[in-house]
């Protein structure tokens, strides 16, 4: 799983500081979640092909989370692209965007599929053999959604060695790769544990920006591998955090600390601070594992 952080500051684009966009790569897929205003610059500058982006997740539609979304799309159009592309997001987000392809006259040559949210519990909304997504609800003041991207349990590995010791035919290591017990040349039941290893442990990552301090979605995210949350502000502008439904990297750090991740990642910081590390040092006093999201930062998970 590698995630790449396109942009992680809030509120305006400035010239060294890009607003929200991260790219997600696990088990195949090229997921491109929240596109602010200049994602497809810093895909270039990252080197991520844009061809391979087949589905974006919009958390919601404050301008600095999915202003990029109709140029990508332009974009889109001008490479000749024909593969589908679905965007899942709040409701509103189909209008938006094709009242600007209208607009400008433009049509794409591809399919573009909307999914457009309105639930309020947490929902699957994408799903396939090897790996699911969820939303988290979010509190924010407009309708939000985080996600959470989770690998599903791979098949057991299978210990050759071990399988020839017992006599086993090799045209049960498909049954054994599938958690099976099997019969040997002598018509002994061997137990699978004996002929398998554990499948790597599953790894998940949730993305939740922007949101008020909320420990309701921490048993969506518990035990999480990794949690991005959304830290806008510090303990001394936490008076701010109400009013614009937004979080203190304390806050942040103790949703970590509660829902048990592995590791936090920060982000989504207002631009009046002069330094990052203030962020970190107020998170790490709540929780050890803490890294900062940087714009042009990669995190291999
Ligand atoms: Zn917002």
């Amino acid at each position: 799983m590698k995630l790449s952080i396109l942009g992680c500051y809030s509120a305006t684009p400035r010239a060294l500081t890009n607003p929200t966009a991260q790219v997600l790569e696990i088990k195949g897929h090229v997921f491109l979640i929240d596109c602010g205003e200049g994602t497809q610059v810093q895909l270039r500058k990252q080197q991520i092909k844009f061809a391979r982006i087949k589905h974006v997740f919009i958390s919601h539609l404050h301008g600095d989370h999915f202003f990029g979304l109709p140029g990508l799309i332009s974009t889109f159009m001008l490479l000749g692209r024909e593969a589908e592309l679905h965007i899942y997001g709040p409701k509103g987000i189909k209008k938006a965007v094709t009242t600007m392809l209208k607009v400008g006259n433009a049509w794409t040559n591809f399919p573009l599929i909307f999914h457009e949210l309105t639930a309020k519990e947490s929902e699957i909304i994408f799903e396939d053999e090897k790996i699911s997504v969820k939303t988290i609800p979010l509190i924010h003041r407009i309708y939000t959604n985080g996600f959470l991207f989770s690998e599903k349990e791979g098949e057991r590995k299978l210990n050759i060695g071990a399988a020839e010791d017992y006599g086993i035919d090799v045209s049960y290591y498909r049954n054994i790769k599938q958690g099976k017990d099997v019969m040997n040349e002598e018509g002994k039941l061997i137990a699978n544990q004996l002929l398998t290893f554990d499948p790597p442990a599953p790894k998940s990552y949730a993305f939740c920006s922007d949101t008020a301090f909320n420990q309701e979605i921490i048993p969506i995210i518990k035990n999480a591998g990794v949690l991005y949350h959304e830290s806008t502000f510090t303990k001394a502008h936490e008076h701010l955090t109400k009013p614009t439904g937004h979080s203190t990297a304390a806050e942040a750090a103790t949703i970590a600390r509660e829902a048990n991740v592995g590791m936090l990642i920060l982000g989504h910081y207002s631009t009046r601070y002069k330094s990052l590390e203030v962020f970190k040092n107020e998170a790490k006093s709540i929780f050890k594992n803490v890294h900062l999201a940087e714009d042009g930062k990669v995190f291999e998970l």
